[in-house]
Parts: C-alpha cells; sequence; structure tokens
C-alpha cells in the first residue's frame, strides 16, 4: 500500500487530497489535513474521487478519421493536417480551445506552441466562461489579475457578503469553513445576495434576494450610501486610489437612494439599509462573488462596482478583507498565469504590455522564427465559434473540455464544428458530444495519471501527483503538445522529458527582466522563487501562493497590504459604473427569466461524477425549478414533466415548484449531455451574448417559457 497527496480535480477550492494506492488500485482518499485549503476536509464530490476512476469508458487508442491507429501516425497527421492549412489560408487559421480542468504544465506547453511558434494568437479556454468577468475587474481596479484575499480572511472577517454564489454546493469545503468560523465567533455575520433561496442561506443573518442582474445598482446604492453617512476611508482613498469623483457621482446617479436602489433591485429597503449600515460600519469586510456575478452581459462592471465599495472603505489588504472572486475550476487561475486567455500573452502579460512582445520572443527564441509571435489578441471563446462559423479558422484543437455542451448557442457551436475543416480532440472519456466531429481523436491521462500543479482561487499552487498508469496507449497532455510541435519542426523548444522542466521554464518566464521599469511597473505574477527545484523538488513541493520570488521565498498570503498596485500610478482605479440590465430580453413569447448553475454533487458534463452511482443520488435526473405562481400561470405541477422553450431550443425536464425562486425565474442544472438525454441541455436556452469587456457569456440570464409537456 502507498499513499500520494495529491489535489482535488473539481471546483476551484483547491483541496488537497491523500489517496491511498493497493496493488494497483486507488482505493480510497481522504482530506490532506496539512493542506492550507481544506486541512482534512473533503465535500462528498472529493470523498468519492476513488469510486469515479477506472478504465471502462476512457478513451485508449488514437484515431484519425474513425479509425484507431498508432501514436506515430496520430501525431503525423494532427502535424501535417495543421501545417497544410496554415500553408494554404495563413497561421492565423488554427486555433485551440482549452479548460480549466488542464494542469498548469500542459497549459504552458499549449499557449508556447500556438502563440510562440504557430503564430496564432486564437486559443482561449472553457475559463472564459467562469471567471472572464472577475479578471478584467481586477486588471482595471488593481493593474492586474490578482486576487487580494486568502481563505484564512474568511475566517477573520466580521462579515462576509456572498454574491452570486451557492458556495455550499458549489465550493462546499469553503463554505464548511465559514460555518466553523462562524460558530466559534457569534458575531461573525454573513449576507447572502441572491435571486435564489440556496443552501447557503442556512447560516445567513440576512439574505437579500435581489433580482437578477440589479448586482451593480445594489452596489453603486452602497458606495452613495457610504459616502453620505461619511463612512468612506478618506486617508486610504486619497493616498491609494483614483478615479473616486467619477466612480461616486456615476453611483449617485443611478443608485443615489435606498429607495431607488430597492425598486431597481426588488428587495425590502429596510434589509437593504441593514446590509449597507452592516458593510459600512466594519472593516473586516470579505466579499466572496462567482459565477452569478460573472456571468453577465455586464459581469465586468458588477466585479469593479464590487471593488469600488472595498477600495472606498479601506477595506482590503487587511486581514478578513477585501473582494474576493472564486473560480470555479481546479486550475482557472493556472490557466490565466501561463496566458491561457486569447486576450493574454504569457505569464500574466498582455499584447499591450509595454516589452512584452519582445520579452516573450527572446524568452521563447521565436526572433528567428517564421512565423513570429502574434502582435494582437485572439478570438475569446464565443468569437472563436463565430470564426469557425465565418470559415476565418479552419483548425481547432480542443483539449479536456466539451464547447458541444457547454457553449452558449450549443446548436450554432456544433453547426460550426461540423463545418470545421479540421477539429483535433485530446479528451479522456471514450463517449462525449464532441467526439463525433472530431477528426483526429488523442487519449489523454487523467486526474490520477498525470502530475503537474494547479492553482486554487487564493493563488495557492498545489501538486496534482500521478499515481497509476494512464489506460491503454493514453498520453499526458504536455507529452501529446510536444510531440506534435516536434512533428511541426519545433523540436528544440518542446523537449521536456518530465513536467517539472516545463514548471521550471514556466517559472523562470515569470520572473524574466521582471524589474519595474518607468510606466510599466512590475508584474505581481512572479514564481522565480520556484526555479531551479530539479524533479525531487518538484515532487516535493508542498502548497505555496504567489508571487514567490527572493524576497517573498515562502509565497505571499496577501496582496496590497503595502497599498501599492501594480497600475502605471501604483494606485487603485475606482470605475464609474453605469448598471445595465440583462441583454437577453424577456418578452411575451419567452416572459420567464432563465438561470442556469451546478448542483451539490456533479461536476460540469459528468463524464467522471456520474461515475460514483452515490453522487447520482442527490439529483437523479435533470430538472427544473419553478416559483408555485409560474407553475399555476403554466399549468405545470410538482413533478409533471414541462419544457422550456427559448428562442433557439427546448429544455424537457420534471418540474420541482419551489418557494425558493422568484416569480418569473426558473433555475436549471447545466450537467446533463446529449449521452444521458437528449432533452435537457440547458446550454440550448442560452444566446451566445457576452461581456464585451470580458467576453463572458451571459449564462444567468436567459429567456424562455413553461409549458406542460
Ligand atoms: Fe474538491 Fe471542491 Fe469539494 Fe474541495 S470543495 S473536495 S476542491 S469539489
Amino acid at each position: 500500500m502507498t499513499q500520494a497527496k495529491t489535489t482535488c480535480p473539481y471546483c476551484g477550492v483547491g483541496c488537497g487530497v491523500t489517496a491511498t494506492v493497493e496493488a494497483g488500485t486507488l482505493t480510497a482518499v481522504e482530506g490532506d489535513r496539512e493542506h492550507p485549503a481544506n486541512f482534512g476536509r473533503l465535500c462528498v464530490k472529493g470523498s468519492a474521487l476513488h469510486e469515479t476512476l477506472g478504465d471502462q469508458g476512457r478513451l485508449t487508442r488514437p484515431q484519425v478519421d474513425g479509425v484507431d491507429v498508432s501514436w506515430e501516425t496520430a501525431l503525423r497527421a494532427t502535424a501535417e493536417r495543421i501545417n497544410a492549412l496554415r500553408a494554404e489560408h495563413g497561421n492565423q487559421t488554427v486555433a485551440a480551445y482549452l479548460s480549466g480542468q488542464l494542469l498548469t504544465e500542459d497549459y504552458y506547453v499549449a499557449n508556447k506552441l500556438f502563440k510562440g511558434f504557430l503564430g496564432t494568437p486564437h486559443l482561449d479556454t472553457n475559463s472564459r466562461l467562469c471567471m472572464a468577468s472577475a479578471v478584467a475587474g481586477y486588471k482595471r481596479a488593481f493593474g492586474a489579475d490578482a486576487v487580494p484575499c486568502n481563505y484564512e480572511d474568511l475566517e477573520e472577517a466580521e462579515l462576509i457578503v456572498l454574491v452570486g454564489s451557492n458556495l455550499a454546493w458549489n465550493h462546499p469545503v469553503l463554505y464548511q469553513r465559514i460555518k466553523v468560523a462562524k460558530e466559534r465567533n457569534p458575531l461573525m455575520r454573513l449576507v447572502v445576495i441572491d435571486p435564489r433561496v440556496t443552501d447557503s442561506c442556512e447560516i445567513a443573518d440576512l439574505y437579500l434576494g435581489v433580482k437578477p442582474g440589479t448586482d451593480a445598482y445594489l452596489f453603486n446604492g452602497l458606495l452613495a450610501w457610504m459616502a453620505q453617512r461619511r463612512k468612506l476611508d478618506s486617508l486610504y482613498l486619497e493616498r491609494h486610489t483614483e478615479g473616486f469623483d467619477e466612480a461616486l457621482a456615476a453611483a449617485k446617479q443611478t443608485a443615489g437612494s435606498i429607495a431607488e436602489v430597492a425598486a431597481a433591485c426588488d428587495i425590502d429597503p429596510e434589509r437593504l439599509e441593514t446590509f449597507y449600515y452592516w458593510f459600512a460600519s466594519q472593516l473586516h469586510v470579505v466579499t466572496l462573488y462567482s459565477q452569478g456575478v460573472n456571468q453577465s452581459s455586464s459581469g465586468t462592471d458588477k466585479c469593479n462596482a464590487i471593488i469600488n465599495c472595498h477600495l472606498a472603505g479601506g477595506k482590503i489588504g487587511l486581514p478578513g478583507a477585501g473582494p474576493f472572486s472564486i473560480t470555479g475550476q481546479p486550475n482557472a487561475m493556472g490557466g490565466r498565469e501561463v496566458g491561457g486567455l486569447a486576450n493574454q500573452l504569457a505569464a500574466h502579460m498582455d499584447y499591450q504590455t509595454p516589452g512584452a512582445l519582445d520579452l516573450v520572443s527572446r524568452f521563447w527564441a521565436t526572433k528567428s522564427l517564421t512565423p513570429t509571435l502574434p502582435e494582437a489578441p485572439g478570438y475569446k471563446a464565443v468569437a472563436l465559434f463565430e470564426a469557425i462559423e465565418r470559415g476565418e479558422v479552419k483548425a481547432l484543437w480542443v483539449m479536456a473540455t466539451n464547447p458541444a455542451i457547454s457553449l452558449p448557442d450549443a446548436a450554432r457551436v456544433r453547426a460550426a464544428l461540423e463545418k470545421c475543416p479540421l477539429v483535433i480532440v485530446s479528451e479522456c472519456a471514450a463517449h462525449t458530444d464532441l467526439l463525433p466531429y472530431a477528426d483526429i481523436v488523442l487519449p489523454a491521462s487523467g486526474w490520477s495519471e498525470k502530475d503537474g500543479t494547479v492553482t486554487n482561487s487564493e493563488r495557492c499552487i498545489s501538486r496534482q501527483r500521478g499515481m497509476l498508469p494512464p489506460p491503454g496507449e493514453a498520453r499526458h497532455d504536455w507529452w501529446i503538445i510536444g510531440e506534435v510541435a516536434k512533428r511541426l519542426g519545433f523540436g528544440e523548444a518542446f523537449n521536456y522529458a518530465h513536467p517539472w522542466e516545463i514548471f521550471d521554464e514556466h517559472a523562470r518566464l515569470s520572473g524574466f527582466e521582471n524589474a519595474a521599469a518607468p510606466g510599466s511597473p512590475k508584474r505581481l505574477f512572479d514564481i522565480s522563487g520556484l526555479v531551479g527545484l530539479g524533479q525531487d523538488g518538484y515532487d516535493a513541493l508542498a502548497p505555496i501562493q504567489w508571487p514567490v520570488t527572493k524576497t517573498a521565498p515562502h509565497g505571499t498570503a496577501r496582496l496590497f497590504e503595502d497599498g501599492e498596485f501594480a497600475t502605471a500610478s501604483g494606485r487603485a482605479k475606482l470605475l464609474a459604473i453605469h448598471p445595465q440590465g440583462p441583454e437577453q430580453a424577456l418578452s411575451s413569447a419567452y416572459p420567464l427569466r432563465l438561470n442556469t448553475g451546478r448542483i451539490r454533487d456533479q461536476w460540469h458534463t459528468m463524464t467522471r461524477t456520474a461515475r460514483a452511482p452515490r453522487l447520482m443520488n442527490h439529483r437523479a435526473e435533470p430538472f427544473m425549478d419553478v416559483h408555485p405562481d409560474d407553475a399555476h400561470t403554466a399549468g405545470v405541477t410538482d413533478q409533471g414533466l414541462a419544457v422550456l422553450t427559448a428562442a433557439k431550443g427546448e429544455f424537457r425536464a420534471r418540474v420541482r415548484v419551489s418557494n425558493a425562486q422568484r416569480r418569473g425565474e426558473v433555475f436549471v442544472p447545466i450537467h446533463w449531455t446529449d449521452c444521458f438525454t437528449q432533452q435537457a441541455r440547458s446550454s440550448v436556452l442560452i444566446d451566445s451574448i457576452t461581456d464585451p469587456l470580458s467576453g463572458q457569456p451571459e449564462s444567468k440570464h436567459g429567456a424562455v417559457a413553461l409549458a406542460p409537456l
């Protein structure tokens, strides 16, 4: 029997897991008592990890045009077909669509190949659907995509504000930590702001059931209220920020009074004022936010409306204080670190970062190559599939994700994939809705088989460790990408024998020439303190929060403690926010607002979690949660079958009549795919409307009609 420490592959909490292997089988998991994310806790998904393994249902052979082939044939076909399309149509007709499930090392190699060596900026990720608005909000306010807080701040806070997040289901271990902290400190308060009454309300001291899409009114109103009641931290504003006057003017214009905000958000004015009073009266406030804020056509503005209030009150850079976005996926942040978003170049540098193109091309030694680095950002997820639809992008390599299910307007995505001349899919599962569109299928290793790192929501880099051999001929993603790169003629730059070498290169790039130049602040993402670990040091790497540098060799628990930000001026920026409602408009034909989300015991498209019978017990089938009045109006009954219709699709499932829903709103889960039922894909109900700044789809604001089946 052997035991290994690794990290859970599901949500952005990033819990440490101790796994037991006996006779070649992973027989048990328990929470890693030493991991700072969970200190031994696991939620129901994490504790069932060993029940989701096994070779059954795994992809084990490479395929080209539907025929099993050798790896050499598959790798050569991949390289030759990519090169043929580049030669005929240009470098920028080639694209990649990655995933927050990939390890940082996989992400790094993919980003280097596509942007550095294939000369195309069109590499984006499914993390676009999860945290792109939070990223854009941080960058506007702080000058860097940098989460200021850590999980201990949740225990040190006097007030936690949970916005657009059912933490109890989607980040359960964080919810457990808050619950225990509240039991220890009866003075700690929790405010839940969410259109739905969720399990997270169980320990809430105050619940605000806001109308969907009104978060920016709420926080603009808070800023105006704090100014009116002289609850601002004037010294902090003066020393460390800019843009306050403009932000306050916009807030007063749109949300100047309690009555105005209460009407816009459709909530009780007294409860609203209680929240404002609590927020303004405490210094140690953490605002936790997630997809309910991010998945909106104005998600970035909502994030900045929240950040504005923290800056105005000086509630940041302190224990138990700050705006804290919680990522959905295990490695959404690791992908951001290497440049895995289409608007990023590499190592947290954007295309417009002064000197970045030159720096990265020198580091990767791509200057002598044709092509060199692209000079402008690529297509973000939804725009990428629109470019495929137009015939502009002709080759797409999808890794560890399923855009045929998860992107909005799924029928349009499928039509685009159908006409794409070359679709390459790296995948673990043998049956997904994407595989029928693949010309080349590359079997990939999965959790418990692969080695690498992930970064969780609090900037903590942890090791995932391989304990089992991949089934059949499945291979690690970094190896597959590197072998294709060699056959494309870039062998020297992709000659990695082990993921520690990739991590080392990634760490070196993060610190490469990272000294502040005039008008160009030092890059915050810097892990140069982890250069030179070697394989032994990498294997032994304990969880550590970036930045990790010579001056911070043990990592950095909290950012901005000195009031110095990563903007050109060194000051944080408050933004003038002009709130907007959802773009997907309700009408007499589609009168109900659709909300989509996860359920407690499932993960994404259920390729893993559906393998554990006990995880199916929680919700065994797709459903729709409907308010009693809406059920009555539509003539549907509790447990009866019904259909939701949107402009581009239908969703059929059993009705759960629930007072937890606001009147006029419906909730459906995102998990079920055509592999389970062809009736209940939520993405067909969502239009491909995105936030213009972040590119994140408006997945929580569909417009639907309800009828009995
Ligand atoms: Fe895994 Fe998230 Fe559960 Fe932790 S809270 S065990 S990371 S799913």
